[in-house]
């Protein structure tokens, strides 16, 4: 039996209601994901992990256009590599899972589940690294990573998750330095561009940066709640790795030296991020270009006519699949209005509506996810109004996120407002900080937000510390973030 357009949009939490809420009634109602018998850990469905598959196809393509190979290294890091760097080990041990035992039999030295493969490949290049011919070196894995985290959230913070990690080793460290900012330039790009994300970009303070790195390199989103998303990050290794694992290579003068390295990652995080960019109260929004379907076509079906309308059904999809990712609903079980709203929930940009009287004028009725905005289409011009109309939607999706972004930038004249902001609406917050480590924990303390980055541009202090009123060494952006 068909249920009631009403009821259906009713199942989710609103968005001014309850965020926390409204994202997992999104994530579960849309079917990107479920909870599994494994605390912490999350099952991917289909539809999300179509999803998945379209942001590491497109993110693939960049990640190889600028040089990289594609490879595999173990999930199992040994303790003693792990331990190697004491740094990265000290920012890794709370959340690394041991394995203790192979079968019955206790292991001799224990084996860590992979948290992030600095040490493993490290260990690999000192041995595929011997001469400057073999610099650099660029590689980079799509892999699964396991933190034993203690809070979890769908997609944002799962103890095992989907990722690519960038790799790489260069003769000098302005190589490698060029290639830790090249890399944050590619996911900007492909936030931007691909997940109509808009990010602000940086450096990450001291107390933010990843442990064993001599700078870490960010993209920070905005969520619709006001709360930021750390996007991606790239890291400049500078030699740390390099000394501790030795990798070195013989130079165009017959000199050992040590390579200079960067690492780069994102993770399926990226689509709890479009969700909380681009979502409403009726569901998902996807940008076209990572969208699983572009479009839904929904046949008004009546006895009398239904062959009709169903045999244009299949008309177009053959005229239009091969350009266009299209597909029909035509169960029968479900009403038109039920499957509006649960095409909506999914976030599918394009709704195309064909009835009897819409085949007979040669025509479907057009209906924009993001607007809601219906046009009729004639047939004949289809293909191209469609095109057109995905292009919009993934620019309008882009200016509207980036409107909201900009608009919740606040300048604040002191820390009092500085707290107020961050009670209410929240954002991100462009001020002065004085670059201590510890006036920042206590910002932390008192206001639960963190310096998502120190921009590369416009970081010239304008006044004192915000905070503590000491001399401004920066002018950095804070904000709550996951
Ligand atoms: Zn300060």
């Amino acid at each position: 039996m068909a249920k009631a357009y009403d009821n259906f949009v009713k199942e989710i939490t609103s968005k001014d209601e309850d965020f926390s809420r409204w994202y997992v009634d999104v994530i579960r109602k849309a079917d990107l994901a479920d909870y599994s018998s494994i605390k912490g850990c999350m099952v991917i469905k289909p539809y999300g992990y179509e999803l998945w598959e379209n942001i590491k196809n497109s993110l693939d393509k960049r990640i190889k256009a600028t040089g990289h190979k594609n490879a595999y290294f173990p999930l199992f890091v040994p303790e003693s590599l792990l331990k190697k760097e004491a740094e990265h080990i000290q920012g890794f041990a709370p959340e690394v899972a041991w394995i203790t035992h192979g079968g019955e039999e206790e292991l001799e030295e224990r084996i860590a589940i992979r948290p992030t493969s600095e040490a493993i490949i490290c260990d690999t290049f000192s041995q595929w690294v011997e001469s400057w011919r073999d610099l650099p070196l660029l590689i980079n894995q799509w892999a699964n990573v396991v933190r034993w985290e203690k809070v979890t959230r769908l997609f944002l913070r799962t103890r095992e998750f989907l990722w690519q990690e960038g790799h790489t080793a260069h003769a000098t460290a302005q190589e490698a330095e060029e290639e830790a900012i090249k890399m944050l330039g590619v996911y900007q790009e492909f936030s931007e561009n691909a997940l109509a994300m808009p990010v602000l970009v940086g450096r990450k303070s001291e107390g933010q940066k990843f442990p064993g790195a001599l700078h870490t390199y960010t993209v920070e989103a905005l969520m619709s709640n006001g709360w930021a998303l750390q996007a991606g990050t790239s890291h400049n290794l500078g030699q740390h790795f390099a000394r501790v694992f030795n990798i070195q290579y013989l130079d165009q003068n017959q000199q050992q030296q040590y390579v200079w390295q960067t690492s780069w990652g994102v993770s399926t995080r990226l689509i709890g991020g479009v969700i909380m960019t681009h979502g409403d109260n009726s569901g998902l929004i996807l940008p076209p270009k990572i969208a699983p379907i572009h479009a839904i076509i929904v046949p008004i079906l009546f006895d009398k006519t239904r062959d009709l309308v169903l045999s244009k059904v299949e008309q177009l999809l053959k005229n239009l699949s091969d350009s266009i990712r299209i597909e029909a609903d035509t169960r029968d079980e479900y009403t038109p209005g039920w499957k509006f709203s649960e095409w909506e929930m999914k976030g599918v940009p394009i709704r195309l509506e064909v009835g009897p009287r819409d085949v007979n004028n040669q025509q479907v009725v057009m209906v924009r996810r993001d607007t809601r905005e219906k046009t009729v289409v004639k047939e004949t011009e289809m293909k191209g109004e469609i095109e057109k109309t995905l292009d919009a939607i993934q620019d309008n999706l882009f200016q509207r996120a980036k409107q909201f972004r900009d608009n919740n930038i606040y300048k604040v004249k002191d820390f009092k407002e500085f707290e107020e902001i961050m009670e209410g609406g929240r954002g991100f917050i462009y001020t002065n900080w004085c670059g201590s480590g510890d006036c920042e924990d206590e910002i932390q303390k008192k206001t639960s937000a963190t310096i998502r980055c120190i921009p590369f541009q416009n970081s010239e202090p304008t006044g004192p510390c915000n905070h503590c009123g000491k001399e401004g060494k920066y002018m950095v952006y804070f904000a709550k973030a996951y």
